[in-house]
């Protein structure tokens, strides 16, 4: 089966979807974006994803007439159309298409897109291993909690990272670190698991939460709070969190080693936590 597109109501192969060259989201990156994915074909979290891209749009004054069950409606469509074993979803939504004018227009019809490709899972080599990270000036904007299709910056310290022979790149903003350029952050000094806490200036990210769920249910101490960059390369352990990467261990930050420089003992319990709590399930028969 190929890669498929959802626009504005269809279904299509991806190759043959498209939108508008009069689309805000091509013109000012105008709209907001979610990337779900699923385990073993079930889609991870998709209420708790869907309900963070009504809170985006609200918060950009977008309103689609589509309702939250609908869209889980249309993301289960289209995961099984696809029929890969293992999909990552898209979901865009812009402003629509009208004559490029800065003010919102009167007539435009939200433009909604969906896409579902084969997931590529990360080689399990790099979990064993750890991944090196770099830390960047943070030149976004003051509304980071809103997921939005404007991703200029986070693009800009990728590729800075990947320059530097890095995985991710962390925004530091008024000398606190807050988050990666797709990924939350999450640091071990001691006994305790610090993430910077939520508001304008990282996204409430859906895996940070439940791995801050896990941590409390294993009896870890859990803290929400800003870490400034010299506290960070002190810290034992640091570790990633996102869709895509998981629960990802970091043993390098601008080339400083981490702890001991393997991945540390509290990350690989909770990356085994997670990946528990993701696993399949055994039928209930088998159970018991
Ligand atoms: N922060 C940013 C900037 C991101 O792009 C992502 C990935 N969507 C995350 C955090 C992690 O969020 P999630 O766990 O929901 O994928």
């Amino acid at each position: 089966m190929p890669n498929i597109a959802y626009v504005n109501g269809k279904f299509m192969p991806l190759s043959s979807a498209s939108v508008s060259v009069e689309d805000r989201g091509f013109q000012f990156g105008d709209g907001v974006y979610e990337l779900i994915r699923t385990y073993n074909g079930t889609v991870f979290h998709v209420q708790e994803h869907i309900r963070r891209l009504y809170e985006s749009l609200k918060q950009i004054e977008i309103s689609i007439k589509e309702t939250p069950t609908q869209l889980e409606r249309i993301v289960q469509s289209g995961v099984k159309r696809c029929g890969y074993v293992e999909t990552k979803i898209y979901i865009q939504v812009t402003r629509g298409a009208a004559p490029r004018n800065h003010p919102f227009p009167k007539e435009a019809r939200p433009t909604l897109v969906m896409t579902f490709r084969e997931l590529d899972l990360l080689p399990p080599i790099i979990f064993k291993k750890g991944v090196s990270i770099i830390s960047v000036e943070d030149i976004r904007w003051g509304w980071c909690n809103v997921k939005s299709l404007n991703l200029l910056p986070n693009l800009l310290a990728r590729e800075h990272a990947v320059r530097a022979g890095a995985s991710e790149a962390i925004f530091v903003r008024d000398k606190f670190v807050w988050e990666g350029a797709g990924s939350n952050l999450f640091a071990v000094f001691g006994k305790k698991v610090v993430t910077p806490p939520i508001g304008p200036y990282l996204l409430s990210g859906i895996t940070r939460e439940v791995v801050l769920a896990l941590g409390k249910k294993m009896g870890l101490k859990m803290i929400e709070q800003k870490v400034t960059l010299p506290a960070l390369y002190k810290a034992d352990e640091i570790f990633l969190t996102g869709t895509t990467v998981e629960v990802l261990p970091v043993i390098h930050l601008n080339k400083k080693t981490i702890g001991t420089g393997r991945p540390g003992t509290i990350t690989s319990l909770l990356h085994k936590a997670f990946q528990n709590e993701v696993s399949p399930r055994l039928p209930l028969m088998i159970r018991k």
